[in-house]
């Protein structure tokens, strides 16, 4: 089976596919997190990429394609994928078409007032893993890995405010798309907990 994750930046898109990961056996491909290990290790990719990214702009098309549309090519992507952060537009949406066949698309669906709060209280873990201050009581690294948390460069208000409208003006009509295609699915998260979301989300893939 192979999925998009859709939602908002702070929907909590990376906390539920870490928990699909480990339920489904899916590969977890995050375009994100692909970007941010291109920057820590200088490449030419990371160089363009980090521009766009600190200012909360998207990454170029033909770039992200590309790296998705290889990726897709690994022998780990063969039994099944989830793709967390992409597309992102609707031409993203079309090229994946081109190059993949999209079962379903999961969208979490969130309160946008809850949304800065979430990423500005957002800490994160080189492994992947993602907490919020609220719930930390003060720990500073992280509980699956022992790593130090930290916060991501992007998650600063003023960056996000730059995110949350680029989704809302190329992101969001991605629901329309996926709809129209007889492929979308909605959960909705609130002010509850990830696993309350992760119940719903259970509930879909099981059938
Ligand atoms: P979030 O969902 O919280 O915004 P991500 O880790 O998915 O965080 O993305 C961080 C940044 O990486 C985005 O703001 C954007 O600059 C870049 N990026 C990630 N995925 C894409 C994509 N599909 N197309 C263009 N840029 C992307
Ligand atoms: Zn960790």
């Amino acid at each position: 089976m192979n999925i998009i994750l859709l939602g908002a930046p702070g929907a909590g898109k990376g906390t539920q596919a870490s928990k699909i990961e480990e339920k489904y056996k899916l590969l977890h491909i995050s375009t994100g997190d692909i970007f941010r290990a291109n920057i820590k290790g200088g490449t030419e990719i990371g160089k363009l990429a980090k521009s766009y990214i600190d200012a909360g702009k998207l990454v170029p098309d033909e770039v992200t394609c590309d790296i998705v549309k290889d990726r897709l090519t690994w022998n780990d992507a063969k039994s099944g994928y989830m793709l967390d952060g992409f597309p992102r537009n609707l031409f993203q949406a079309q090229e994946l078409d081109k190059f993949a066949k999209i079962d379903l698309c999961l969208n979490i669906d969130v309160d946008e007032s809850l949304l800065m709060d979430r990423i500005c209280g957002r800490r994160v873990c080189a492994c992947g893993e993602s907490y919020h201050i609220s719930t930390l009581n003060g720990a500073t690294t992280c509980a699956k890995c022992g790593g130090e948390l930290y916060q991501r460069a992007d998650d600063n208000p003023e960056t996000v405010k730059t995110r949350l409208d680029t989704y809302k003006s190329q992101t969001a009509p991605l629901i329309e798309y996926y709809k129209s295609q007889g492929k979308l699915k909605s959960v909705k998260s609130g002010a509850g907990s990830p696993d309350e979301v992760f119940v719903q989300i259970c509930a879909i893939l099981d059938r």
